[in-house]
């Protein structure tokens, strides 16, 4: 048992750590530390509650954790890289249901019943907006795992009226809530159960109404949803750490969504109200031209005569786990090169399926930072580029995003590869990418299909430089 003082010093220590651990994580040379404040700050953070003088149970508490920690590590150990943003959104969406259950326990509980008062109100108060919130990450969050994992269709849900529907359940939410501070236990528990049932439709609405290209923004929201409903949890347990804890991801989410709305050219106000104003204005243009496909010693030819190459990476990449053999190409083709030859990569910030995620795959592959540029660093280059290998890349690399107003793509800011010399795309079939839309980029004349799994083609393409 430890007392309460020490229980306080605990805390500080924890958020203190947290915030280490944030800060870590925002450059990927201190990232590693970063993830070790975290590992530290939790394990702290966890043992001083559970030890805390008012906690009774030990038993159940201690079987829980061992059986959640057993499950936690196999579920890591499995995951594979390219599905780490559907376990992320799984993980948002327990968070969500533990805020409800937790709303729930608290309410009910005897001694939150005797409450009178203001204390009353603030009470009820805090358990109506933890579980309202808390449902919607829940469902919105179970929403998001299936369009990342592919068993619902990306394609925005959109019904005429929407908009007005989502605000006529929140005022009945909000009359629910007035109803629900005034009521009897046994009437509260059905006016907060209805609110629920409620808050999930919103939730599930919310996030069927947003398109492939807006998820990673929902990905990031619903991320700061999981932190401000943990603070809601924190605020009804009355522990301070977690109103803490809850605090930073809701706010570090909120921003990472901000940054990603302008990467894209979205409004953050249209992509969290379910696309409100979708920039899609009609029919997307039809294909023309013709595609022309290449193979693996053509293309060891172009590359072997350019002078500055650019490597544009995308989800294909981390699906093929193509980064080291990705890795040894650039370094054969600088080594054998006499004239100096420049290799680069451009980073699109929504390429692969999670913020960063081309980012970590070419760290794990220890590709030098410095020849990792992002967007806006590499598009002025391409026009003086020779030849451009588009990895598994799709979306981040589809012109229409800037000359096709019917495109559901239409505004957000694209790697611009076409400028480029001569553009070769490796990826497997003619198949769409996450957005489900065509891509012109493979009919331009510069551009030459190389057909097959990626990390394949730059085995072969290694070999034929061989
Ligand atoms: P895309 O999904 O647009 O395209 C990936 C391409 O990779 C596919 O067209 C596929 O074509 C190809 N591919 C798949 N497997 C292989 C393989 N083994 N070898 C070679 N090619 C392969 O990915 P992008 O990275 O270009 O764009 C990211 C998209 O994901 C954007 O629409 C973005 O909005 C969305 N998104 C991003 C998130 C983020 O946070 N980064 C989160 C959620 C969504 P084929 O089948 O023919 O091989």
């Amino acid at each position: 048992m430890i007392t309460a003082p020490i229980q306080t010093a605990s805390y500080l220590l924890a958020s203190i750590l947290f915030i280490l651990s944030l800060a870590g994580l925002s450059s990927q040379e201190t990232a590693k530390r970063g993830v070790v404040f975290g590992i530290v700050g939790m394990f702290i953070a966890v043992i001083s509650t559970v030890l805390g003088e008012d906690i009774q149970g030990h038993v159940y508490i201690l079987t829980a954790i061992v059986i959640a920690s057993v499950i936690g590590i196999w579920v890591a150990r499995k995951v594979e890289m390219t599905a780490m943003p559907e376990l992320v959104a799984i993980l948002h969406s327990f968070v969500g249901l533990a805020a409800v259950l937790v709303g729930y326990g608290s309410y009910l509980k005897p001694e939150n019943q005797a409450m009178t008062g203001v204390e009353h109100n603030i009470h009820v108060i805090e358990v109506f907006v933890g579980c309202f919130i808390g449902a919607i990450t829940f469902t919105g969050s179970v929403i998001a795992w299936g369009k990342l994992q592919g068993s619902i269709r990306s394609k925005p849900l959109i019904y005429p009226g929407r908009h007005f529907v989502n605000a006529v359940l929140v005022i009945v939410c909000i009359v629910l809530g007035v109803m629900f501070t005034n009521a009897e236990p046994s009437m509260g528990v059905i006016y907060l159960t209805i609110m629920v049932g409620i808050a999930s439709f919103i939730g599930i609405m919310l996030v069927m109404a947003i398109g492939g290209a807006d998820m990673p923004v929902v990905v990031s929201m619903l991320n700061s949803y999981s932190g401000w409903t943990a603070s809601a949890a924190g605020f009804m347990l009355g522990n301070d750490l977690l109103i803490i804890t809850g605090a930073l991801v809701g706010s570090s989410g909120a921003i990472l969504s901000i940054i990603m709305c302008n990467a894209m050219n979205r409004s953050f106000f249209s992509v969290i109200l379910g696309g409100w104003g979708q920039v899609a204005t009609g029919e997307a243009k039809a294909m023309t031209g013709e595609v022309t496909a290449t193979d693996h010693d053509e293309v060891a030819k172009v590359l072997e005569d350019a002078r500055s190459v650019v490597i544009v990476p995308g989800y294909g990449m981390a699906v093929a786990k193509a980064q080291h053999p990705v890795y040894e190409l650039v370094n054969k083709l600088k080594k054998g090169s006499a004239n100096g030859k420049e290799v680069r990569f451009g980073i699109h910030p929504v390429a692969g399926r999670l913020p960063g995620h081309m980012n970590v795959l070419l760290a794990e592959a220890n590709v030098p930072y410095d020849i990792v540029l992002e967007m806006d660093e590499i598009n002025d280059d391409l026009n003086e580029t020779d030849v451009v290998l588009v990895i598994g890349a799709n979306d981040i690399v589809n012109p229409s995003a800037l000359e096709d107003p019917g495109s559901t793509i239409y505004g957000m800011p694209v790697i611009e590869v076409w400028n480029a010399k001569k553009v070769i795309v490796m990826k497997r079939s003619m198949a769409t990418g996450y957005a489900g839309i065509q891509n012109p980029l493979f009919f331009k004349e510069n551009t030459n299909m190389l057909y097959g799994d990626a990390k394949d083609s730059v085995d072969k393409i290694l070999a034929h430089l061989n």
